[in-house]
C-alpha cells in the first residue's frame, strides 16, 4: 500500500475558548453548557443540520431514560411542552419532528451564543506535549484551524480522539462486531388505497420473518395519521468506508421493500412521505477513557461519586451478526462517571455521547439522546471549569462541577440524598 505523508499551512480560521466537533445530542449540549460558563464556543458540523441521529437519521423519538433533567429537559419543555413530566424522576418517551428540532436548535444555539459552523468535517488533530493545539476542518473554504483551550469530541465515532492518538476499541469484545445500522422513513396515510411499488433491487417480504428485523417495528402518531419505521437492518461498522458504503445502498432497497410489504399488511393507504438523508448509525468506536462503564455497571446499578448522568434504559443491541434478534433487558438505574470522558493522555479534551468508553453492552444502553445531552451538558461545564493554560480536565474539581450543573436545573440522584 503507497503512503503519502500529507503536509500544510492551514491558517486559523478562529481563536475560540472550546471548540465543539459534532452537533448531535452531546455536541450541542456541550456547546451550550460551555457557553453558559461565559466561554467562546465554536460548534463545528460537518453535515447542514444539528440533532446528529435525531435529525439526520430521522430517529424522532427520545427513548426514556428515567431523569428528565438539565438541557434534555428544557428541550422537552420548549420544544414539547405536552409531555414535560412534573418531576425529573419520570419516564417519557416523546415522539418529536427531527425537522422542528432542527430549527429549534438551530435557534437555541443563537440564542445561547453559540458560534455554529455547519459543512465543516474535522480531519485532523494537532496535538503537542499532551495537549490538543488546534482542530484542522475541511471548509467550503478549505482546510482551516480552530484553535481553543478545550475540545470536545462529539462525533459519535471519537473521531478527534483516535485522530489526537487516544486508545478506542469498537464492538463486541469477541469479535469487534458493531450494532447494525438503520434507515428510518415515514409513512402518510393519505386516506385512500395507495399504488404499491417495488422498485429495482428491492426484495417481496411475505412473512414477518422475512422482515429484516423479524419484526414489525414503528410509532403510529395519533392524530396526523403518520407512521414512523424502525425496520430496516444492515449489518457494519458506520466508521468504515465500506460497510457505511454498502449500507446506504442496502438499507434503501430495504425501505423500499418494508413499506411494500406494509401497505400489504395493513397501511394500505399509506405512502412512503420521508426518508432520512443518512443511515443511522447506532456503534462505532468507544475510547479507553479513565473508567469504561461495564455491563456488570449496568446490570448492577454501579454508583460512582464523578456521576454527571444516569439513566434507567434497557440494554438494547440489535444482533450485530445479521441475526433477526434484539437483545432487550430491563435495568433499574446506573450512574455514568465524568471519568468515561475522560482519555489518559491528552489533558484539554473530553469525548461525550455514545463515543464514551464502555463495552459493548454498557454502551448499548448509555447510547440514547437524553443519555447523550445529559454527558454533553457535563463535558461543555468541565470544559468551562477548566483553568485553561496547563490544567487538566481529568481534574476538574467533581463538587464544583456537580455546583454548575445542578444551577442548570441538573438533577442527579444520589445514594442517601435526594439531589445532588
Ligand atoms: C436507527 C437508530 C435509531 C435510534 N433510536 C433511538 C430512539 O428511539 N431514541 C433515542 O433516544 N435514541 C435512539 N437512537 C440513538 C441515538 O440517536 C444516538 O445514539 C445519539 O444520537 C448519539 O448522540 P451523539 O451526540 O453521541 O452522536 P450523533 O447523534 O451520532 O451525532 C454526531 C454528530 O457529529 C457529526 N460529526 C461526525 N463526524 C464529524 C466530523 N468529522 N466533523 C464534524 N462533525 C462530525 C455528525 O454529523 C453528527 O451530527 C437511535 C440511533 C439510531 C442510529
Amino acid at each position: 500500500m503507497n503512503k503519502y505523508a500529507f503536509s500544510r499551512e492551514v491558517p486559523t480560521y478562529l481563536e475560540a475558548d472550546v471548540v465543539v466537533i459534532g452537533g448531535g445530542p452531546a455536541g450541542t449540549a456541550a456547546a451550550i453548557t460551555a457557553a453558559r460558563g461565559g466561554k467562546k464556543v465554536a460548534l463545528l458540523e460537518k453535515s447542514a443540520q444539528l440533532g446528529g441521529m435525531g435529525t439526520l437519521a430521522n430517529v424522532s423519538v427520545f427513548m426514556p431514560v428515567g431523569n428528565v433533567t438539565g438541557i434534555y429537559r428544557e428541550i422537552i419543555a420548549e420544544m414539547l411542552a405536552e409531555y414535560l413530566p412534573p418531576d425529573h424522576d419520570e419516564s417519557i418517551a416523546p415522539q418529536y419532528s427531527p425537522f422542528l428540532l432542527r430549527q429549534y436548535l438551530n435557534e437555541k444555539m443563537k440564542k445561547e451564543n453559540v458560534q455554529v459552523f455547519f459543512h465543516c468535517e474535522f480531519v485532523g488533530s494537532i496535538v503537542d506535549d499532551r495537549r490538543m493545539k488546534a482542530a484542522i476542518v475541511s471548509t467550503r473554504e478549505g482546510l482551516k484551524a480552530f484553535e481553543a483551550d478545550c475540545f470536545i469530541d462529539c462525533t459519535g465515532d471519537a473521531r478527534v480522539a483516535i485522530d489526537a492518538g487516544v486508545p478506542y476499541r469498537a464492538g463486541r469484545e469477541e469479535d469487534g462486531l458493531t450494532q447494525p445500522m438503520t434507515l428510518m422513513f415515514t409513512m402518510q396515510d393519505t386516506g385512500k388505497p395507495v399504488k404499491r411499488i417495488l422498485p429495482e433491487g428491492c426484495y417481496e417480504y411475505n412473512d414477518v420473518s422475512d422482515l429484516p428485523q423479524g419484526r414489525r417495528l414503528y410509532w403510529e402518531r395519533g392524530g396526523d395519521g403518520s407512521l414512523l419505521v424502525n425496520m430496516s437492518r444492515v449489518k457494519g461498522n458506520g466508521a468504515k468506508i465500506e460497510d457505511v458504503n454498502h449500507a446506504e445502498m442496502e438499507a434503501l432497497r430495504q425501505v423500499y421493500s418494508i413499506a411494500n410489504y406494509l401497505q400489504r399488511t395493513g397501511f394500505e393507504t399509506y405512502a412512503i412521505s420521508h426518508i432520512a438523508p443518512q443511515t443511522g448509525v447506532r456503534e462505532t468506536n468507544q475510547i479507553e477513557g479513565l473508567y469504561t462503564l461495564t455491563e456488570q455497571d449496568v446490570v448492577g446499578g454501579a454508583r460512582f461519586p464523578d456521576v454527571v448522568a444516569q439513566t434507567n434504559y434497557e440494554i438494547d443491541i440489535h444482533s450485530p451478526d445479521a441475526q433477526k434478534t434484539t437483545d432487550e433487558r430491563e435495568v433499574s438505574g446506573y450512574d455514568i462517571p465524568y471519568r468515561c470522558m475522560v482519555p489518559a493522555d491528552i489533558d484539554n479534551l473530553l469525548v461525550a455521547g455514545r463515543a464514551i468508553s464502555a463495552t459493548h453492552v454498557a454502551m448499548s444502553s448509555m447510547r440514547v439522546q437524553a443519555t447523550c445531552y445529559a454527558l454533553g451538558q457535563a463535558a461543555g461545564a468541565a470544559a468551562a471549569l477548566s483553568p485553561g493554560g496547563a490544567g487538566a480536565l481529568k481534574d476538574v474539581p467533581m463538587a464544583e462541577l456537580h455546583r454548575v450543573l445542578e444551577t442548570q436545573d441538573v438533577r442527579l440522584y444520589r445514594q442517601g440524598a435526594s439531589a445532588v
